[in-house]
């Protein structure tokens, strides 16, 4: 189910709705906190941007230099770890990996194969279509030991040997996992208060993109003060995950996101939305030249590639003589704030941010 809520071609709150309708919180609340896991991560990134930055910066210097010994064989497979190789290759061929397997890998790729957690969170990126800058980076972040100060996820033999039933059982695995360092980081910055636009323009486009691929619960969110559309448009740059791209099933699944969106998005006088073929600024002002827009409205991306992407835009836009309007979604608005610090004070939140 992840490639469509972290596309938001379903949103958390309708997944979150839906089981609501069916089940009680309590009999829910493992599944509830599964999904608030996304929020969780998306909104401790927010409020540390530098972590992002800092990781992009690294993957782009180590993908340019020499790449370490055992890099090339880990991502193609041919560790001679019979569980990682397996891994390795499902991954490519799927595109998933189940959530034990993700810890198991960077587990090794970090503690066994001693790599860069960059490169291995990197790989990932590339490969999964649920592919997420928060939750991937973070995550990685945590099995090394760098997102919950000195706490290691060390997989074992007994461990991938029971949730295997046997299928594998490798052998000469860490039995240490001491906790990677790093530079420290500038103190966290507050959440912003939330930016939902009051008169947005007079002729308005709306740009979705691949961080929210759900038009209508969005619009919704603004009431009476939603602007007719003049014109609308989906575009997506799967390949700005990482310096290396994307897999070509990243791009493809990204690919029929836009479409599926593109097919039920349309502007006030029903006209379908266009699908751009550039997410570069001049391809979206060239959108924007001829809707004679003077605002284009975007759902919010939260820290990540499309946030760089929209940072680049913006300046360009203005100087335009067009604005562009980030609506950022309740859910996020109200869950953010409290991704402060760890899970466990922020989960304490959960019944108070589902009552409806
Ligand atoms: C090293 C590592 C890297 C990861 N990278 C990503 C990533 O790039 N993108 C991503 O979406 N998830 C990532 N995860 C989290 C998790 O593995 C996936 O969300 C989960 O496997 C998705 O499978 P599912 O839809 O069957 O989840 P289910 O167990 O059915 O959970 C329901 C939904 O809850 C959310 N969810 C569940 N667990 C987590 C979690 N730990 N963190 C965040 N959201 C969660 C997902 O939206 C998921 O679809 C990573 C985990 C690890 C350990």
């Amino acid at each position: 189910m992840s490639p469509y809520i972290r596309h938001r071609l379903v949103t958390e709150a309708e997944v979150v709705d839906a089981v609501l309708d069916r089940h009680s919180l309590h009999a829910a609340e493992k599944f509830v906190q599964e999904v608030f896991w996304r929020t969780y991560w998306k909104g401790w990134l927010e409020q540390r941007p530098e972590v992002w930055r800092r990781y992009r910066a690294e993957v782009r210097e180590l993908l340019a230099g020499d790449l370490p010994d055992g890099y090339e064989d880990a991502v193609a497979g041919r560790t001679g770890i019979d569980a990682m190789d397996a891994w390795a290759r499902e991954l490519v061929d799927t595109g998933y990996l189940h959530n034990h397997v993700r810890m198991w890998f960077a587990s090794i790729w970090v503690f066994t194969l001693g790599l860069p957690w960059q490169l291995g969170a990197d790989f990932f990126l590339r490969h999964l279509l649920d592919g997420d800058a928060a939750s991937n980076t973070l995550s990685w972040r945590w099995v090394a030991g760098l997102q919950t100060r000195g706490k290691t996820y060390l997989a074992t033999t007994e461990n991938i040997a029971r949730y295997t039933d046997g299928r594998f059982a490798p052998t000469g695995l860490a039995t240490d996992a001491r906790a990677l360092d790093e530079e420290p980081f500038p103190p966290a910055t507050p959440i912003p208060d939330d930016e939902e636009p009051s008169a947005v323009g007079s002729r308005v486009g709306l740009l979705l993109h691949e961080e929210d691929l759900e038009p209508a619960s969005l619009l919704a969110q603004l009431g009476s003060s939603a602007p007719p559309l003049a014109t609308a448009a989906v575009v997506a740059d799967a390949s700005s995950r990482s310096p290396a791209g994307a897999s070509s099933l990243v791009v493809d699944f990204t690919a029929g996101a836009v479409a599926d969106t593109a097919a039920r998005t349309h502007d006030a006088d029903g006209g379908a939305a266009t699908i751009l073929d550039s997410a570069g600024a001049a391809a979206v002002m060239d959108w924007a030249a001829a809707g004679r827009l003077d605002s284009v409205l975007v759902p919010y991306a939260p820290v990540g590639p499309v946030q760089e992407r929209l940072d680049a835009l913006r300046p360009a836009l203005d100087g335009a003589g067009v604005r562009l309007v980030a609506v950022r979604r309740r859910w996020d608005s109200r869950a953010w704030p409290f991704a402060s610090r760890g899970f466990f004070p922020f989960k304490e939140r959960i019944p108070g941010l589902v009552r409806r």
